[in-house]
């Protein structure tokens, strides 16, 4: 299970809703457990030198400063959060192929600029299925 905070949460859509209609991506930070708890998000840019309407590419320094951040703070990267402009929150062959197993992967489906629904994946160690986790964001 994973929970977010309301701070987190805030700054994760928010961010989702400016980059439409492109795809958006970022870090997701806080203390790794059995539960899961983000208390921060930290917006990264997407580096995909293409078109961004429905892929996103982290660049692995940004990836690496963040979890320095986190570690400097006692906390953890616990995982990664992107965005699906006008598609649902499901976790894709690219989003798959581009995974890695220790981290939760957190999918913002954002309509027509509006956040609409999430959800959060475990991909497998062969990257060839991810499994549901549980997601629980403050509803407002
Ligand atoms: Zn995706």
């Amino acid at each position: 299970m994973i929970k977010i905070d309301k701070g987190a949460w805030d700054v994760m859509v928010a961010h989702a809703e400016a980059k439409f209609p492109s795809e958006c991506c970022g870090a997701m930070i806080g203390k790794a457990g059995y539960e899961k708890h983000v208390t921060a998000a930290v917006p990264l840019e997407n580096a995909y030198a293409g078109e961004q309407g429905a892929r996103y590419e982290l660049r692995p320094e940004d990836l690496l400063a963040a979890d320095r951040s986190a570690r400097a703070a006692g906390l953890d990267l616990i995982g990664i959060f992107h965005s699906h402009p006008d598609c649902d929150a499901y976790f894709s062959k690219t989003d798959l192929e581009n995974s890695c197993p220790w981290y939760s992967f957190v999918v913002l489906s954002v309509k027509q600029g509006k956040f609409d629904h999430a959800a959060s994946f475990l991909p497998n160690a062969d990257q060839t299925a991810a499994e549901k986790e549980d997601l629980i964001w403050p509803k407002s």
